[in-house]
């Protein structure tokens, strides 16, 4: 059990939750109103709570006209972006240069210096992260990076042929203007073909939040590998910017799938969905669709040399990584 809401009918009164240990956990409810109002309480805990309804003034009228309990077993959260481990043991030393954490309250990545781009961005994924802020398209310069950093500005990529791709997508935070214009920052860019930022890319996006409005909670982890793409100026790009950002050869991502619920680390089993892909970052990757380019976490480790899904115990790690994902795709 994970929720309970509590609704009722009321005037004047104030409804506490109680842990079993008698602390708050929640108040909410007071009102003080000629008619009748409706009162909402959410409670997330996994253990008992007991609660207590009372007065708030000696004078008012406390009404009840109905009351409910609520379970919601599938309750979402916004949970730690970084649950799943830290792939390359990023750190927030300034002379990490080539693997400087950053962690924001709407995804993490790893800085790579040297390459002008993030070597991996992370980020949970549920309905909780979802809303209706409008896209902000408000791409700016990451100023929290160090000031000896090499920091991308908003026309770096211009006539590269390439966009600027979004790790964390703008569409996985649209709950606040606060959340969506932080997935516009530099940080969260690497250049994409534009075939596969628009099309094939955006494809497995859009299957993403498929899950989550049916239930699952994800956690994806993304960015680039190898050297040297093909955009919309032909040939092959290995920097642009003057030499400042690397262009991938390949743009990879990996997707941990769980139903809605707590203690998520814990919960991924020998038999949790794993999606991994590793699509080419070219001007055809389009003439597959994004499923085609499924390949196993261990391949990507080897690739890459990190360890992803590092919290997981290495047991399940070595079932679950080893794996090509063959599930359903819309
Ligand atoms: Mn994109
Ligand atoms: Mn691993």
């Amino acid at each position: 059990m994970k929720i309970k809401v509590f609704s009722l009918i009321l005037l004047s009164l104030c409804i506490t939750f109680f842990s079993s240990s008698k602390d708050k956990i929640a108040y909410d409810c007071s009102s003080i109103s000629s008619s009748l109002t409706k009162a909402t309480s959410n409670v997330s805990i996994s253990k008992l709570v007991r609660f207590q309804i009372r007065k708030t003034t000696s004078s008012d009228r406390l009404n009840i006209d109905d009351i409910d309990f609520h379970e919601y077993l599938n309750f979402s959260t916004r949970d730690d972006n970084m649950a799943m481990g830290n792939p390359s043991n990023a750190t927030t030393t300034a002379s990490n240069i080539n693997n400087y954490l950053m962690a924001k309250p709407q995804f993490s990545l790893s800085y790579n210096n040297s390459k002008g781009i993030p070597n991996w961005v992370s980020w949970h994924l549920s309905s909780a992260w979802k809303g209706s802020a409008l896209r902000s398209n408000c791409f700016a310069v990451d100023k929290s990076l160090p000031s000896s950093f090499y920091q991308a500005v908003t026309t770096s990529y211009s006539h590269s042929g390439f966009d600027r791709g979004h790790m964390c997508p703008s569409e996985d935070r649209d709950f606040s203007i606060a959340d969506n214009t932080a997935t516009f920052l530099m940080t969260n860019m690497i250049p994409q073909s534009p075939k596969l930022n628009r099309v094939t890319w955006v494809a497995l996006e859009k299957y993403c939040r498929t899950l989550i409005s049916a239930g699952d909670e994800l956690y994806i982890i993304s960015g680039g590998n190898g050297s040297g793409g093909s955009g919309s100026n032909g040939g092959t790009t290995t920097t642009m910017a003057s030499g400042k950002i690397s262009v991938p050869a390949t743009c990879w991502k990996i997707i941990v799938v769980l139903p809605n619920g707590i203690n998520d680390v814990s919960r991924v089993s020998t038999t949790t969905r794993i999606i991994a892909v590793n699509m080419p970052n070219t001007q055809t990757v389009n003439t597959l669709p994004w499923y085609n380019y499924r390949v196993s976490v261990d391949h990507l480790e080897a690739l890459l040399g990190y360890d992803f899904l590092s919290n997981v115990p290495l047991n399940i790690q070595a079932a679950i990584e080893s794996t090509v994902d063959i599930g359903p795709t819309n």
